[in-house]
């Protein structure tokens, strides 16, 4: 098994256990602990939003525009919400498996909304964007690749846009309001992978590894043997759940909700299965039953 080393920086943990998205949980306690490039270029399934979304997106803009013009971030910052939202729904796969998670949605909308507020509304950010749109006006090639110092120089205004948000976001304390309670690194990081994604395969070699490294977004990977894992049920979808041994809390990747592992399962009253609660929940449906589950911790 081949998997990136990386330590959960709450718990100290480390990874042991593949994950199935570029987004790195941490199997003892369930935090979202890196991002893992590797696994983002490799699965692309990130589906291209349908024409329900685009449909929303074209109704949208004239009302975000006009917000924008007014100076109405309150109404800007809904409409973005609406948007995310609908593209979480029709694109379930650019985002975490927690999307499936209702209250992650709703709070991870909230957060992307607010950034991108943020960005609209900020004169510095916006004049970085139209620094973003000249170097991307001149961009030369050679070949199939791009030249080195026109790309160069493209990036380096996509490295201040990304920066100068990034420091308003912390500087609001945004990053606490973000489902995953991201780093800035982090956050950055993920940020840049989206950037690395599109322009890997135009890039010559020299200028892959250059970018790879100024973006942080190599790693040292290791082969590992498979760790032992005990069986256990979510509690929200009933699908099996591996855990390794000591977890506290993990995410159930199929359903998105992060599920309470420190105790031994309880079993439904009415149909005797045996579950383990999702995190916090005080009483939940059965997901074999649908009889309501008292939840003693
Ligand atoms: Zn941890
Ligand atoms: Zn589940
Ligand atoms: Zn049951």
């Amino acid at each position: 098994m081949y998997l990136k080393k990386v330590r959960c920086r709450d718990c100290g943990g480390s990874k042991v256990t593949p994950p199935s998205t570029a987004y790195v949980y941490c199997d003892y306690c369930g935090i979202l602990i890196d991002w893992d490039f590797q696994i983002a270029i490799n699965s692309s399934e990130s589906a291209q939003p349908g024409p329900q979304y685009e449909a929303l997106c074209v109704a949208l803009h004239p009302k975000m525009e006009e917000a924008r013009l007014a100076g109405d971030m309150t109404r800007y910052t809904e409409c973005q919400r609406e948007l995310f939202s609908l593209h979480a729904e029709a694109c379930p796969a650019s985002y975490s498996p927690r999307i499936g998670d209702p209250a992650y949605r709703e709070a991870i909308a909230n957060y992307l909304a607010t950034m991108q507020t943020i960005s609209a509304f900020d004169e510095e950010t916006m004049q970085l964007s139209e620094e973003m749109g000249k170097a991307m006006r001149t961009l030369r090639w050679v070949g199939t690749k791009v030249r080195s110092d026109t790309f160069w120089k493209l990036f380096d205004t996509y490295r201040k846009h990304s920066e100068t948000v990034l420091s308003k976001c912390e500087e609001m304390g945004e990053f606490e309001n973000h489902p995953d309670e991201v780093s800035r690194e982090l956050a950055a990081r993920i940020g840049y992978s989206v950037l690395a994604q599109g322009w890997l395969p135009h890039l010559a070699e020299e200028d892959s590894e250059r970018l790879l490294a100024v973006t942080n977004l190599g790693g040292e990977y290791a082969n590992l043997k498979d760790p032992e894992l005990i069986k256990r049920h979510c509690g929200n979808c009933g699908g099996d759940l591996p855990v390794v041994e000591g977890a506290r809390r993990v995410l159930c990747e199929a359903c998105g909700f992060r599920v309470d592992v420190t105790a031994a399962e309880i079993s439904c009253q009415e149909c005797g299965a045996p579950i383990s609660p999702p995190d916090g929940a005080g009483t939940q449906s059965c997901p074999y039953c649908n009889a309501e589950i008292r939840i003693i911790r």
